[in-house]
């Protein structure tokens, strides 16, 4: 057994330290497969997990990343052998499990998703997370009935990595999409992902009333607080918004109106443990639904030693659209 490099997240005197460092492969958690890592990404958890600005890290020490695309080593398991190309999002990587920003990677065979035919593993991990939630979002309204005929979308924290994906997954099937960003700037970058409207999210950060204006049938929340509840309360009659993230706070100062008075459905998002035959619907659906040509305009690529450092920015609101981390 040998050494592989991996970012180390160690507990400190006070809070914990981040560093690109060798680890030792007999300090591998159990598992009944082992993958070469080739790509990860970075996602907002992992600038947290990184930067230590929150209690994402639950096992020390750890290796932090939370999804990575590799091929298969060695495999115990009856659904995947050695040479196999698979995904790997959530489950606890990086938080409690070993993660994903290291040369190696050991996990149960049950988290693994085939990587799509057609889909490189560089592309599965340009997409990441960030856009596997966004594509599990997708699927939630349409599983409550949205289509393109029910009006316009909205998506908020438009530039960031889920809002980037939800762009251009939703105007590549047909719906108007609205998009909010505190960052004018992008106008121009959220066009050309497919946005028929820009709009500042100035617009949806104060106090919500029980009920305004209606303006969209659905919509797809990175940004929480009062934004989700200034969505949900211009979300039209029997309207859906859903929720993933909590990108300007945790809360949701809202009121039952939006509810029980235009029969608003929140649908709720987790991509962490959801379902593995959710998991490939979504993956089966973004080989198709997201454009190759979009998903590059979107993503920079970084290494492994520059992993940290945009974990900072990432948190700042700094990251337009998705970062693709190179491993090997
Ligand atoms: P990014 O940082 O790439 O995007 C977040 C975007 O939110 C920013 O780009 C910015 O968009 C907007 N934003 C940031 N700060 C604020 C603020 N204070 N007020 C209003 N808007 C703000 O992160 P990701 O896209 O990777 O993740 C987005 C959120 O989704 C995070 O909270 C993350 O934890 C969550 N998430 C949840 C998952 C789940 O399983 N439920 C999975 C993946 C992510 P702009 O500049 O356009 O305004």
């Amino acid at each position: 057994m040998g050494t592989f490099k991996a970012i180390r997240i160690d507990k400190a005197e006070k809070g914990t330290t981040a560093a690109l460092t060798q680890f030792d492969e007999a300090e591998l958690m159990a598992g009944d497969v082992t993958v070469r890592v080739e790509w990860s990404t970075l996602n907002y958890k992992d600038g947290l997990a990184v930067t230590g600005k929150a209690p994402v890290v639950r096992r020390f020490p750890m290796i932090a990343g939370i999804d990575f695309a590799g091929t298969v080593e060695q495999s115990s398991h009856p659904q995947w052998k050695a040479g196999d190309q698979v995904i790997c999002n959530g489950w606890g990587m990086g938080e409690t499990h070993l993660g994903a920003y290291a040369e190696k990677a050991r996990v149960s065979g049950d988290w693994l998703v085939r990587l799509p035919e057609g889909m490189s593993a560089r592309d599965a991990m340009a997409i990441g997370t960030a856009g596997y939630t966004a594509m599990l979002a997708v699927l939630a309204l349409e599983q409550h009935g949205l289509t393109p005929a029910n009006g316009p979308v909205v998506v908020t924290g438009a530039a960031g990595g889920v809002g980037s994906v939800a762009i251009a997954v939703l105007s590549k099937l047909g719906y108007h999409v609205i998009a909010s960003t505190g960052r004018q700037s992008e106008a121009g970058y959220l066009r050309d992902l497919g946005a028929a409207e820009v709009i500042d999210r100035g617009e949806l950060t104060g106090p919500a009333k029980p009920l305004a204006r209606e303006r969209w049938a659905g919509g797809i929340d990175s940004v929480g607080s009062t934004t989700l509840a200034n969505l949900l309360s211009m979300t039209k009659y029997r309207g859906a918004i859903a929720a993933c993230g909590l990108a300007a706070g945790m809360d949701l100062p809202s009121s039952v109106a939006p509810f029980i008075l235009r029969g608003v459905c929140l649908l709720g998002i987790d991509s962490v443990m959801c379902p593995i035959e959710l998991r490939k619907t979504a993956w089966s659906r973004l080989a198709g639904d997201l454009d190759s040509r979009k998903l590059a305009e979107i993503t920079q690529e970084i290494d492994l030693s520059q992993v940290i450092e945009a974990g900072a920015r990432i948190l700042a609101g700094q990251v337009r659209g998705r970062i693709v981390v190179k491993i090997v």
